[in-house]
């Protein structure tokens, strides 16, 4: 059975650009400025530097992505502390933390947050009526694998 988290109009929106995508990330959030300081910001290392100094607006900074970054907004997700997830990943470039970029994408979606990978994601995402309301999310409980039988196994 699944649970809903309620999520008030003030989100909790994590922020990450990858180097190439970083400009892309700032011109939108700066567009978008009006509407991301209603929400609490979080953002890997580089990114948080760039677009605090951009925008001027509170940003709590985590590490930089290559050095756990990526993890920390992981594990927030998986806390139940981020509600929206807008991810810039370079699609022409491998990263040196490929796998830290999977697990987060794979947790958003473990967890049913919304992610957006693009501009044009993310503008649709922002341009939503749910941005500026009350919204129910549906949490996966997964209670069937918290609780599943592993003496039927053999470990
Ligand atoms: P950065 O990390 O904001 O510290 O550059 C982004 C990333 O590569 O995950």
């Amino acid at each position: 059975m699944e649970i809903k988290k309620e999520l008030s109009t003030k989100k909790q929106i994590a922020l990450v650009a990858h180097d190439n995508k970083k400009q892309d990330l700032i011109e939108w959030a700066t567009y978008n400025k009006g509407s991301l300081s209603q929400h609490k910001i979080y953002a890997t290392g580089t990114t948080g530097k760039l677009l605090s100094k951009e925008l001027k607006i509170k940003i709590q900074k985590l590490q930089s992505g290559p050095l756990g970054g990526d993890q920390q907004i992981g594990a927030k997700i998986a806390e139940g502390k981020i509600d929206l997830l807008i991810f810039f990943w370079d699609p022409l470039e491998p990263q040196p933390h490929d796998p830290d970029v999977k697990a987060l994408l794979r947790i958003a979606v473990v967890w049913n947050i919304p992610i957006a990978c693009n501009r044009a994601s993310a503008d649709f995402i922002f341009s939503s009526p749910l941005m500026s309301s009350e919204y129910k999310r549906n949490v996966p409980s997964y209670a069937d694998y918290t609780s599943r039988n592993l003496k039927e196994r053999k470990l």
